[in-house]
């Protein structure tokens, strides 16, 4: 059983055993909680046999998501993206912008705030100035290549700047756009990094993944990793817990409203959208 930081206020309705909405500790949301501790059910009964129908105690809540035991186990930051960067496994589908750089809000969600080639989040870059000031729009067929998709949502992708500067105006392999990445290239719990086709191999000496300094940081990040589940497991959150989370600041796109939107089922699916459902998950 792990240990809860206890520091929370919570309320027990007349329902026994039953806790109204109120925010879970670990990451706010309201709602969809739920009284899994056998001792905050034992409270509470106790309390309500006091004949108290709201109280503050030293208990602190969570929602389903943040008290399932996966709360402990971060999950590998360098998993590739199994989608590929193609028009039909795009969730948002925007169009009509006169800039490219409009889009930016769309792809940061699309892409779940990390670079597409080298898989850098936007919470690793510490000299950032604002959540995606180290980030940008890449064109995947370059704006030399195809001039006439210079602002079609499509052909665009989210990455770090130093994959942005690396990659420059080259176009990628068309592979490496249909295909999901996770067939090209494998990132290994060593920080390594696996070409598995010649078009992965073609990103890899890209974007500079298998350079030392690309390496010791994705050891760094792991160790970081490890550091931040030892301290969710003493029951500590931590910044370095941070790293692996959602951005705290989401964006609802819904309000964007740009001059078309193809795909307007996907802001259901925006990061927004699940958070404000309880679905979004804590670590990614
Ligand atoms: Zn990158």
């Amino acid at each position: 059983m792990v240990q809860r930081t206890p520091q929370r206020t919570w309320r027990v309705n007349p329902l026994f055993g039953m806790l109204a909405a109120s925010n879970c500790s670990p990451c706010a949301l309201t709602g969809h909680l739920a009284p899994l501790r056998p001792e905050s059910l034992m409270l509470s009964r106790s309390l309500k046999e006091q004949g108290l129908g709201l109280v503050c105690t030293p208990a602190t809540i969570y929602c389903e998501s943040c008290y399932s035991p996966s709360v402990h186990s971060i999950p590998f930051p360098f998993t590739e993206l199994n989608r590929s960067l193609a028009p039909n496994d795009r969730r948002h589908g925007p169009s009509g912008y006169s800039e490219y750089s409009s889009y930016k809000p769309w792809l940061r969600d699309e892409y779940d705030f990390r670079c597409v080639y080298c898989l850098a989040r936007e919470a690793w870059d510490l000299n950032a100035t604002s959540a995606a000031s180290g980030f940008g729009v890449d064109h995947m067929r370059s704006q030399h290549d195809a001039p006439d998709e210079v602002t079609n949502y499509d052909n665009l992708c989210y990455c770090c700047n130093e994959c942005n500067r690396q990659k420059g105006a080259k176009s990628l392999p068309e592979r490496l756009i249909k295909e999901p990445l996770a067939t090209h290239l494998r990132f290994n719990e060593d920080g390594s990094v696996e070409a598995l086709t010649k078009e992965g191999a073609w990103l890899r000496d890209c974007v500079f993944l298998a350079h030392p300094e690309a390496v010791q940081r994705r050891q760094l990040i792991l160790d970081l990793r490890s550091a931040a589940m030892a301290d969710l497991a003493a029951g500590h959150d931590s910044p370095k817990a941070r790293m692996f989370q959602y951005p705290s600041e989401l964006e609802n796109l819904a309000t964007r409203n740009p001059p078309k939107n193809s795909r307007m089922a996907g802001l259901e699916d925006s990061a927004w959208a699940r958070r404000e459902r309880g679905e979004l998950s804590r670590f990614f």
